[in-house]
């Protein structure tokens, strides 16, 4: 797997301050994507051990709220195989930290068993991850007022929220109010 980017104080995606791993490849080509050279899988660098060694380092202060995968496509296949490591470590060492994941694909449509992207990895995954915004990034609903989304289809799916099933949207109100939560140290995700 190759990553384009990794920024090590990211605030805009997903709540408090966070590691953001953009990973290369994307199948999705939306029209309008703020990321378009990421579409190519040998884009950027090439991610190593030494490299998922950096992202639980830069992981480790308290301030630090949590990992955000992005990209590029965290759910091509070839991408699945090498996060779904950096995930199992992430969770084993800090499982108090968050996980967010954005991906183009649809959660039911497309990642649940017999969707096209499912693979043998997709359910670990999905079990690693706290709240996963899906959907193609659609210029026809852009809105730059939303929070954490480019565009008004994409939803915020917490996927492991205690008295919630698994995949019930959260609304951006909700999302919210769960922030707040966090801020003052009593989240519900984990
Ligand atoms: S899924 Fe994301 S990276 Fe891929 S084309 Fe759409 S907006 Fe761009």
């Amino acid at each position: 797997m190759n990553y384009a980017e990794i920024k090590e104080y990211d605030i805009a995606d997903g709540p408090g301050v966070r590691v953001s791993l953009f990973v290369s490849g994307c199948r999705n080509a939306c029209p309008g994507c703020f990321n378009p050279e990421t579409w190519d899988f040998d884009y950027g660098h090439t991610y190593t051990l030494e490299t998922e060694d950096r992202i639980l380092r830069l992981l480790m202060p308290e301030y630090i709220e949590g990992l955000t995968l992005l990209g590029g496509e965290p759910f091509e296949p070839e991408n699945q195989a090498v996060l779904v490591g950096l995930l199992r470590k992430v969770k084993q060492i800090y499982p108090k930290k968050s996980v967010w994941c954005y991906t183009g694909y649809t959660y039911e449509r497309d990642l649940l068993r017999g969707g096209e992207k499912h693979t043998s990895h997709t359910d670990e995954m999905l079990s690693l991850i706290d709240v996963l915004v899906d959907g193609r990034f659609l210029l026809a609903e852009k809105d730059i007022t939303l929070l954490y989304r480019g565009s008004r289809n994409q939803r915020i799916l917490a996927l492991h929220p205690a008295g919630k099933e698994d995949g019930e949207e959260t609304s951006a109100v909700e999302a919210v109010e769960e922030i707040a939560e966090i801020a003052k140290g009593n989240s519900s995700w984990k």
